[in-house]
């Protein structure tokens, strides 16, 4: 089978790092701005960014309905740290203003928004990870945490209590930022899981 097509969803936020870690864990990778880009691409990772942002930039673009229709057909996703508030049911302290982060319901999961915040902006630790041999360091940037998963969604790593990682299916979500640091194994992870089908 030939390499899987994933594209990044490129509004906002560290896309090249993704576009990398993904060509290097084995997919063919490019840019998504456009409908016909999220049409054409068999898999999307929602990158790290500001979430609010992200959801006002996808309405504008009007990419948040044919967004949310693919991931309801079941497009594989992996969302990092903003991209895991995007890809959650429901988001808490999701903002305020009519610039409210807007959840795109591909995980049955609650996530908090700027959760760790509270008590320190970022920072970053090695963490074991379901599946992975070895821990994984997490660099967690203002980020989310899960505050509640539905019954079909497993945890994979935890932080200060709380699931950080997460996946449902063929969709992943991480609160920390695994393309900031060398390691490719959760981009791995993604991009095998697009071959077994
Ligand atoms: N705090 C950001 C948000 O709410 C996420 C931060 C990040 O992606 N590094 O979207």
């Amino acid at each position: 089978m030939s390499a899987a097509h994933v594209g990044v969803l490129a509004l906002q936020g560290d896309t090249r790092e993704h576009l990398a870690a993904l060509r290097e864990a084995g997919a063919e990778a490019s840019t998504v701005r456009r409908l016909r880009e999220l049409e054409s691409v068999d898999a999307l990772v929602i990158p790290g960014g500001e979430s609010t942002t992200m959801s006002h930039l996808l309405r504008e673009l009007e990419l948040l309905e044919p967004l949310r229709a693919r991931l309801a057909e079941g497009m594989p996703a992996y969302g990092s740290c903003a991209g895991m508030i995007l890809l959650a049911s429901e988001i808490l302290d999701a903002g305020a203003g009519g610039r409210e982060a807007t959840p795109l319901k591909a995980i049955d999961m609650t996530v908090r928004r700027n959760a760790f915040g509270r008590q320190i902006d970022s920072f970053e630790g090695d963490i074991e990870f379901e599946g992975l041999d070895g821990p994984v360091h997490a660099v967690f940037i203002r980020a989310p945490w899960v505050e509640r998963v539905g019954p079909g969604v497993e945890v994979l790593a935890e932080a200060a209590g709380h699931p950080v990682a997460v996946r449902q299916g063929r969709m992943l979500a991480t609160s920390f930022h695994p393309e900031v640091t060398g390691d490719r194994r959760v981009h791995a992870m993604f991009v095998d899981s697009l071959r077994a089908r």
